[in-house]
């Protein structure tokens, strides 16, 4: 019986890492509803054995820690998936460290998706990503799916500090906006606390472009900045981080009290010095 069931994963497996080679960091709807059907699955299961199994995503060489989310979105044809993972920088600050909860919000958002029905995780979410989650509004959070359990996000966060307390009125994913330029996803852009609306693009020698979308956070310093989310789509896409496969970076912005210059300037000269990063500003 085990023998079967492990058959029958490494079949799976094998169908999952096809899909992906045309959509690299998501599955969507029909291809995800005929896995189910064709494995006898149900979403849970078949997140939960992703999850566990897929670890060709993550990058941390400071921790070795691999952490895999998987964000859920019911749709009326079915549910569509958005993988995330960790992204790590070797002999770096730790501070520049993306989470797999941040990458899976940021990598569904990024790709039009309305609301997250379920956060995935392998690992237990962290405080910082606890934060990080509670930037969507009480009524789109989503359920977290750890260790085979389904459990309330408001459960893991009581007493919670975000938006509603400093009177934000469009929270975090409450609003939909089609991006495709980056002038666009800059507008698409959450920067409710500073105005600093902002995106990055980042071009690949294969002619690949992805975008990265600003998301503030109430506390602040779980915001993830538009090159980071970037640089964790490249690896959402390549399969590692592909610093040398990078042609070109552009940074769009607004003025305001943030800014992201510095802080792009600062990563892009430690991770490939070679690029001269375009910075405009609307
Ligand atoms: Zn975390």
């Amino acid at each position: 019986m085990e023998n079967h069931a492990s058959v029958q994963t490494a079949e799976l497996l094998q169908q999952v890492k096809k899909l992906l080679k045309n959509t690299p960091n998501m599955i969507e709807a029909v291809a995800f509803e005929s896995l189910k059907l064709q494995f006898k699955l149900t979403d849970l299961q078949l997140v939960h054995i992703l999850i566990n199994e897929l670890n060709q995503f993550s990058i941390a060489p400071i921790s070795d820690f691999h952490v895999i989310a998987i964000a859920l979105e019911q749709t009326d044809i079915g549910s569509r998936i958005y993988f995330g993972a960790n992204l790590e920088f070797d002999k770096q600050a730790l501070s520049l460290v993306v989470h797999a909860e941040q990458s899976a919000i940021h990598n569904a958002w990024l790709h039009g998706a309305k609301k997250i029905d379920i956060l995935a995780i392998n690992e237990a979410p962290c405080g910082f990503c606890r934060q990080f989650i509670n930037e969507i509004p009480t009524q789109l959070q989503p359920k977290i799916f750890l260790n085979a359990q389904l459990t309330n996000f408001s459960d893991y966060l009581p007493n919670s500090f975000g938006p509603a307390d400093l009177n934000i009125e469009q929270p975090f994913m409450s609003t939909l906006k089609k991006a495709e330029t980056l002038e666009e996803q800059c507008f698409a852009s959450y920067a409710p606390y500073t105005g600093n609306q902002s995106a990055c693009e980042i071009t690949l020698d294969d002619g690949h472009t992805v975008f990265g979308r600003y998301i503030e956070n109430a506390a602040f310093n779980p915001s993830l900045s538009p090159l980071q989310a970037a640089l964790n789509q490249v690896q959402l896409y390549l399969g590692c981080s592909g610093y040398e496969q990078i042609t070109a970076i552009r940074v769009m912005q607004s003025r305001a009290h943030a800014n992201q210059e510095g802080i792009t300037r600062a990563i892009t000269q430690m991770i490939c010095p070679e690029i001269n990063v375009e910075f405009d500003y609307y």
